[in-house]
């Protein structure tokens, strides 16, 4: 498959990964938007977010503690952090591989779009 992030998985292109578990995966983010943008993807290729299932939305939630243990060892914890999650076009999902954005290290703007 002709997946970016899930050739980042299979190491098949460089990337600076910070963590890996059975499940999940957590870079940096090659064109970072903040001192701190890690993404935060399922090693398993789900497109969207709207592709998650009831079975496999713990998936969320084991992404977001790695997001939160991230935001720790990055030394953004303390003081707050942003996750984002795209969707689709409109949404602004250029990869169409499900990661949340862990974004930190300065003040990020109160707008949202
Ligand atoms: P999104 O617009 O939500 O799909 O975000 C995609 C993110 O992936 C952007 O922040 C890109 O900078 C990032 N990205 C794209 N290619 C790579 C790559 N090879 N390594 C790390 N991050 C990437
Ligand atoms: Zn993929």
């Amino acid at each position: 498959m002709d997946c970016i992030f899930c050739k980042i998985v299979a190491g098949e292109i460089p990337s600076d990964i910070l963590y890996r578990d059975e499940e999940v995966v957590a870079f940096r983010d090659i064109n970072p938007q903040a001192p701190v943008h890690v993404q935060v993807i399922p090693k398993e290729h789900i497109a969207y977010l709207s592709d998650v299932t009831e079975e496999q939305s713990g998936l969320l939630g084991r992404m977001a503690a790695v997001a939160n243990r991230l935001a720790k060892s990055e030394g953004i914890a303390e003081k707050g952090y942003r996750i984002v999650v795209n969707c689709g076009e409109q949404g602004g999902q250029l990869v169409p591989h499900l990661h949340m954005h862990l974004l930190g290290g300065r003040q990020l703007s109160g707008q949202l779009g």
